[in-house]
């Protein structure tokens, strides 16, 4: 399903960006590749192309490598093995700076985002793809250990630490965001400056493209994989999108998705089909996506509200598509074929 849904997304990129797929020493370098779990398209232009891909490739592993929960070697994997002990656990600055900041938009935003909640993730077999429906004392029996601010990380030192046995950490909702930033710096600092980073729904638009126009990025109808809600026009932005409609199983004719409330510990169901948020920091876009979509529109609103640095397009149940005012340009609205209504909010 992810990959279909990728390659759809690559499809309307080409379409609506006008170009084919670039090869080395024509329009570029185009370099696709498999890494946290889903297709990632690194499309570079320019003399520094090849190089500058093939780092940014390299540099995208490296963190893999890093912030996997299901690779026994990584970090994230060390730091969850000694949940509830007494020593913190050794980890490299990356990490340390990644904790910190999700932990701190927590914070911010009520809980909606929690990157302790693993074991719920456990419970509904979105790790193994092991589908299943937890019962209420499972979840009861697991919420306690879903706390982020419960981390303890001591930069200094440059260690952290799970406080409770049966605690662990997942970075599935920013550990793509954390690579599209540094993939980006990695081929600016190549001497690249003409770039389209696809990184499973996280896109990242470096400079413009070499026609000297923005980059032209679809959104997806959360509803209809071959529809659209829009184009979003981007220049040195990343749009990160999330919904309930990415990874998901049904049972008994009820959705269940990955996309889990850390309050219910069930998945999110806050009035939206898909948050896209635009920012220049990759890293932003792809934690509030999910974390807005867990807060639902009002909340989501209000924060864009109180909050600069990102604007967004909510796709509401109720049919209705929401742009902030700053994409009132940039974002090009289409989804009257797919029966929505179109709304710009307003600070
Ligand atoms: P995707 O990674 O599928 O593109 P997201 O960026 O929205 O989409 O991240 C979803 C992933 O984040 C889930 O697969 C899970 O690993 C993790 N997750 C789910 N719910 C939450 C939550 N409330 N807070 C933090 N992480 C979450
Ligand atoms: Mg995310």
């Amino acid at each position: 399903m992810k990959r279909f849904f990728s390659l759809f997304l690559l499809l309307l990129l080409l379409l609506c960006s006008g170009c084919s797929a670039p090869t080395v020493g024509d329009t570029g370098t185009f370099n696709e590749f498999f890494a946290m779990d889903t297709i990632m398209r690194v499309t570079v232009h320019g003399d520094a192309g090849e190089p500058a891909a093939s780092a940014a490739r390299e540099e995208i592993e490296r963190l893999e490598k890093l912030l996997s929960r299901t690779l026994p070697d990584s970090q994230v994997s060390q730091l969850n093995a000694h949940a509830g002990e007494e020593d913190a656990v050794a980890l490299e600055g990356d990490l340390i700076s990644l904790l910190t900041f999700a932990r701190s938009l927590s914070a911010d935003l009520d809980d909606a985002l929690d990157i302790t909640i693993a074991p719920v993730m456990d419970a509904w077999g979105f790790t193994t793809d092991h589908h299943q429906i937890p019962t209420q004392a499972q979840l009861d029996a697991l919420l306690p250990l879903v706390d982020c601010q419960t981390l303890e990380i001591d930069p200094q030192a440059g260690t952290a630490r799970l406080p409770n046995a049966g605690m662990a950490v997942d970075l599935g909702a920013v550990a793509k965001g954390f690579a599209a930033g540094r993939a980006e710096s990695v081929i600016r600092a190549a001497g690249a400056d003409s770039a389209l980073l696809d990184l499973g729904r996280n896109i990242t638009a470096i400079g413009v493209k070499p026609t000297g126009e923005p980059w032209r990025v679809a959104v997806q109808d959360p509803q209809d994989s071959n529809l659209y809600l829009g184009v979003l026009a981007l220049t040195d932005q990343t749009c990160s999108t999330s919904g309930g409609y990415e990874r998901y199983f049904e049972e008994d004719g009820v959705v269940y998705h990955h996309i889990i409330d850390p309050s219910t510990g069930y998945p999110a169901h806050s009035g939206l089909l898909s948050v896209t948020v635009v920012s220049p920091d990759a890293l932003l876009a792809d934690a509030l996506s999910t974390a807005l979509f867990v807060a639902g529109p009002e909340r989501a609103l209000d924060y864009w509200r109180r909050e600069g640095g990102f604007e967004l397009i909510l796709c509401g149940e109720d049919g209705v598509v929401t742009a902030t005012e700053g994409l009132e340009d940039a974002f090009a609205f289409q989804g009257e074929d797919g029966g929505y209504t179109y709304e710009i909010a307003r600070r």
